[in-house]
């Protein structure tokens, strides 16, 4: 039986090649970047300032705004600075002053001052306002890269639909459930169960809990509010949700599940928390509701030894190094991650002009790549192995049931800083 694929006269190898690539579209780029998150798209912008072009593959139909906010720290901005929207994000987000640390059964609060910048995003304003610095048609929503495979240089990339992408540079910026990051070898990510659902709440006239961060902490909850503007405030409540069990309903915008399981927070927080906290939860938009059951994370020894790169691909953000939400420093760590990748590509190409024809040039260009990528991985080793190696022990101080296993988790996080948040201060230099 004749192949599908071969028509009367194309017996011929490179006939049928030429067919193949007809019928499954087939292009090539010098960098893609798989992943339109935070990471991704700050990677993009690095590397449009410093005029070089990258496509990024993005699998959702639209940029994945799901997560409500996140926080930036000082080190985060520093980055946006470079990236030149500091300036257009800071009009969108107030000045976060203090940690308000509240214990409800011991009846204990303390009032921990913020002196470096941060402020708690919308991720849709931080993903929208990278995105919108791009040239148009840099960004490829609803392509989904299903495998990579070797290729010299490079990589070569498919979807489901068949399309085969030629990557001179791959840079995996997808998650925590990286393709990229499997075809490095790198061991998938772990998880740990941790429900938490988070949203928004709009006071029209303006809410009355000023410029601190709330982290209340009750026998069986945990609440964290932060203000965003002076009429919007974004939250998280950690507890049991029983319909959290069957997560597949719990899908952002799905809002009739969003309503009941807002429901069943707020029966829990009935007569458990002050008034301002149920009231903020039941009057939350149901439209920005989510539910977390897991958080992800590579334990800090794999981001100390792993391998972080073949040839020219390499993996940055959570990709690289997902630490949860312990430390809110994932996201600011991706757009560290995406100024220093950027620069040492932007170096190598500055380096790799001057072939005679255009064979040696790329053959450069490739070579440069390759050590440029290397030179990421080194500088960026120990600052990401150190912030998962805090991350991992504040879950594990979480969840340690032995004073012995606590007294040691403290005892690391006080050699760390942890509690001066003394790893907000890395400065990871100009672009
Ligand atoms: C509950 C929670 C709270 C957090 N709070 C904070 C905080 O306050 N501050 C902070 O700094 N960090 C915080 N973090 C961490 C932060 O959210 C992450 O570190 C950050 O989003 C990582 O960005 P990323 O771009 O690397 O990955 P992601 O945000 O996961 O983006 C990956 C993108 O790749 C796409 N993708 C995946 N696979 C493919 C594929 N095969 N093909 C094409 N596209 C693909 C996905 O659709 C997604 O858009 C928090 C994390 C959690 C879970």
């Amino acid at each position: 039986m004749r192949h599908p694929l071969i028509r009367p006269g194309t017996s011929s190898s490179s006939n049928l090649l030429d067919l193949i690539k007809e019928t499954y579209m087939e292009e090539s780029h010098d960098i893609v970047i798989v992943g339109g998150g935070i990471c991704g798209l700050a990677t993009a912008l690095a590397l449009h300032r410093k005029g070089i072009a990258s496509l990024v593959l993005e699998k959702s139909e639209t940029l994945r705004v799901d997560g409500g906010s996140i926080g930036v720290h000082v080190n985060g901005w520093r980055v946006l600075e470079q990236l030149g929207i500091a300036a257009e994000l800071r009009e969108t987000a107030n000045l976060v002053t203090a940690f308000h640390d509240v214990w409800q059964e011991e009846e204990k609060s303390t009032l921990t001052p913020v002196r470096k910048e941060l402020r708690w995003l919308k991720r849709k304003d931080l993903l929208e306002t990278m995105a919108k610095n791009v040239p148009a048609g840099a960004i490829r929503l609803g392509c989904h890269i299903t495998a990579i495979h070797p290729s010299d240089p490079g990589a070569v990339l498919t979807t489901p639909g068949g399309s085969i992408i030629r990557a001179k540079v791959l840079i995996g910026c997808d998650g925590s459930n990286s393709v990229v990051a499997k075809y490095l070898g790198l061991s998938p990510a772990k998880s740990t169960p941790r429900t938490f659902l988070r949203g928004f709440t709009r006071y029209p006239h303006g809410h009355p809990f000023g410029d601190h961060f709330l982290r209340l902490r009750g026998k069986r909850f945990f609440v964290g509010r932060s203000p965003i503007t002076d009429t919007l405030v974004s939250f998280f409540v950690a507890c049991h949700i029983p319909s959290a069990d069957a997560c597949h309903l719990l899908h952002a915008g799905d809002t009739r599940d969003m309503r009941a399981t807002r429901h069943s927070v707020v029966q829990k927080l009935e007569g458990q928390c002050p008034a301002e906290i149920v009231e903020m939860v039941q009057n939350s938009d149901p439209e920005s509701l989510n539910v977390v059951t897991k958080v992800w994370y590579r334990p800090p020894w794999q981001v100390a030894f792993a391998s972080f790169r073949k040839g020219t691909v390499t993996v940055a953000g959570d990709a690289m190094h997902a630490m949860g939400s312990y430390i809110g420093q994932g996201g600011s760590a991706a757009l560290e991650d995406a100024l220093v990748l950027a620069r040492s590509l932007a170096r190598a190409a500055a380096g790799s002009g001057g072939g005679r024809d255009d064979e040696p040039c790329e053959r450069t260009m490739i070579v440069g790549a390759a050590t440029a990528i290397g030179g990421y991985v080194r500088e960026r080793r120990l600052r990401v192995a150190r912030l998962s190696l805090e991350a991992f022990v504040v879950g594990e101080l979480l969840r340690a049931k032995s004073l012995a296993t606590k007294l040691a988790c403290l005892g690391i996080l006080a050699l760390l800083g942890t509690k001066a948040l003394g790893h907000t201060n890395y400065d990871c230099g100009r672009l």
